[in-house]
C-alpha cells in the first residue's frame, strides 16, 4: 500500500508560485495550437551576452567542473566586492569574505530569511511584492506583515507607514528597488528614510536589488549608496535580469561577515553551491565591464522603447489606474473598477485576457493585490504593443 503524503507542518502555509501558474496554462494553450502572447514572464527574452556564454565554455574545457567553496569561487566574490565599494559610503569595507554567491538570487533571499528571522518575528513586506517574499518569511516561520504601498506613490511605502505597521515583533523589512511587480523606484531621500528607521529600531533591511541596473529615469540607488553603514543591512543583486542569465542560476547576498558565515553554513547544507560553469560565466559578466555595461545599456535601450510604444496605448485610457513604471520590465494596473463584485479582479481578468484574447500576464493576487494585474515588457515591441492593446481593449470593454 502506497505510504499517505500528509504535507509537514513546515509547508502549512505554502502556496505555488502563482506567476509560474500562468506561464504553464500559456505554455499549455501553446502546445494546443493557439498563438499566445506572453506577458507573464520575469525574465528578459534577450540571450546571454555571447562573450559570457564563451567565457564559461572555455571553463569547462579548462577543468572548472568540480565542487567549489559553498561560498562561491574566490575571483568572483572579489568581483562583487570590489563592485559594491564603488557603490558608496556604506560599501567601501565590503569584502569577498561578505559576499556569498547562491543558487540565483532567489536563494541568497531565502539564506537571508532563514538565518534572520524566526518564530514570533514579524518581516514588513512592501506591498504588492514580488510573491516568493511571504513564502520564505513564513518558510522560516516568521510572520509576513503586509504594508500597503500607496498608489498615489507609484505603490511604494514611507518610512512612516512602515513605523505604523512595526510592532515590538519586527525584526525586519524586505526592499525591493526597483520593485517587482510595479517597476517603482525608491528615490535617495526616500530610502535614506526608510534606512535610518530600520537603524533606529535595529531591524534587518534585506535590499533586493536585482532590478538595480534596469532603470529608465537615472540610475536606481542603491542602499549601499545611501546607507551610513551596512551593520543591519543584506544586499542581494544577481547576474539573471541585467545580464539577461537567468537559467544560470547565479545570485549573492552583502552582509556583515556573521550573517555570511551563519548563510554559508546554511547553504552548506542544502544546495552547497551553484554550478561551478555558472560562476565562471558570472565572473566574465563582472569583470569584463565594458562589454557587459554595453551589452547592459543596448537591453535596457530596447526595454525603454518597449516602455515608451506601451505607455502611448495606455495614455489612450488615461482612467486606468496605472504604476507609472521608473525601473525593472513590468506594467501594474488596476482593474477592479472593470471587474467589480469579484473577490480577485485581477484573477479574473488575467483568465478572460488569456483564454479571450490571447495574452498571457500575472494577476495580482501573486503579489497580495488582488485588484490589480501585472504586464511584463521583456518582450519583442510589437507583441508589448499588441499585449497592451488587447489588455486596454478588454478593460474598455468591461466598464462599458
Ligand atoms: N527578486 C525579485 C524581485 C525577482 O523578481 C526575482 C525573479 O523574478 C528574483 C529576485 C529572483 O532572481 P534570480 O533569478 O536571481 O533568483
Amino acid at each position: 500500500m502506497a505510504v499517505e503524503f500528509r504535507p509537514s507542518s513546515n509547508i502549512a502555509l505554502l502556496r505555488e508560485s502563482a506567476t509560474i501558474a500562468v506561464s504553464q496554462r500559456a505554455k499549455a494553450l501553446r502546445a494546443e495550437g493557439r498563438r499566445i502572447i506572453d506577458m507573464g514572464a520575469g525574465e528578459p527574452d534577450f540571450d546571454t551576452p555571447a562573450f559570457i556564454r564563451e567565457d564559461a565554455k572555455r571553463s569547462i574545457d579548462a577543468g572548472h567542473t568540480h565542487y567549489t567553496a559553498t561560498e562561491g569561487i574566490l575571483p568572483l566574490r572579489e568581483a562583487i566586492a570590489a563592485q559594491a565599494r564603488e557603490y558608496g559610503p556604506a560599501g567601501a569595507d565590503v569584502s569577498a569574505l561578505d559576499v556569498v554567491v547562491s543558487n540565483g538570487s532567489k536563494q541568497s533571499l531565502f539564506n537571508a530569511c532563514f538565518v534572520l528571522f524566526g518564530p514570533g518575528d514579524e518581516v514588513l513586506v512592501p506591498t504588492p511584492a514580488w510573491t516568493s517574499y511571504y513564502e520564505m518569511v513564513q518558510l522560516a516561520r516568521a510572520t509576513p506583515v503586509v504594508v500597503m504601498g500607496d498608489p498615489r506613490n507609484g505603490l511604494k511605502v514611507s518610512a512612516e507607514m512602515l513605523a505604523a505597521a512595526a510592532t515590538p515583533r519586527t525584526r525586519g523589512i524586505m526592499l525591493n528597488s526597483p520593485c517587482n511587480p510595479t517597476g517603482s523606484v525608491y528615490s535617495r531621500e526616500e530610502l535614506r528614510a526608510i534606512l535610518d528607521l530600520a537603524r533606529a529600531r535595529d531591524w534587518w533591511v534585506i535590499a533586493d536589488e536585482i532590478y538595480r541596473r534596469i532603470s529608465y529615469e537615472g540610475s536606481a540607488a542603491s542602499a549601499l549608496e545611501v546607507a551610513d553603514s551596512r551593520d543591519n543591512l543584506v544586499v542581494v543583486d544577481g547576474v539573471a535580469k541585467a545580464y539577461a542569465m537567468t537559467g544560470w542560476r547565479v545570485g549573492w547576498s552583502i552582509t556583515p561577515r556573521a550573517v555570511s558565515k551563519a548563510m554559508c553554513a546554511f547553504q552548506s547544507h542544502a544546495t552547497f553551491h551553484t554550478a561551478s560553469m555558472a560562476q565562471y560565466g558570472a565572473l566574465s559578466a563582472l569583470t569584463r565591464r565594458a562589454e557587459a555595461d554595453a551589452a547592459i545599456a543596448a537591453m535596457v535601450e530596447q526595454y525603454r522603447a518597449r516602455r515608451a510604444a506601451a505607455l502611448r496605448v495606455f495614455a489612450q485610457a488615461p482612467e486606468l489606474p496605472l504604476v507609472r513604471p521608473d525601473g525593472a520590465f513590468y506594467f501594474y494596473f488596476d482593474v477592479s473598477a472593470a471587474v467589480p463584485d469579484h473577490d480577485e479582479p485581477g484573477t479574473a481578468f488575467a483568465a478572460r485576457l488569456l483564454e479571450h484574447a490571447g495574452v498571457a500576464i500575472v494577476p495580482g493576487a501573486a503579489f497580495r493585490t488582488p485588484g490589480w494585474v501585472r504586464v511584463s515588457y521583456a518582450a519583442p515591441e510589437e507583441q508589448v504593443v499588441e499585449g497592451v492593446t488587447r489588455a486596454v481593449e478588454l478593460w474598455t470593454e468591461l466598464r462599458r
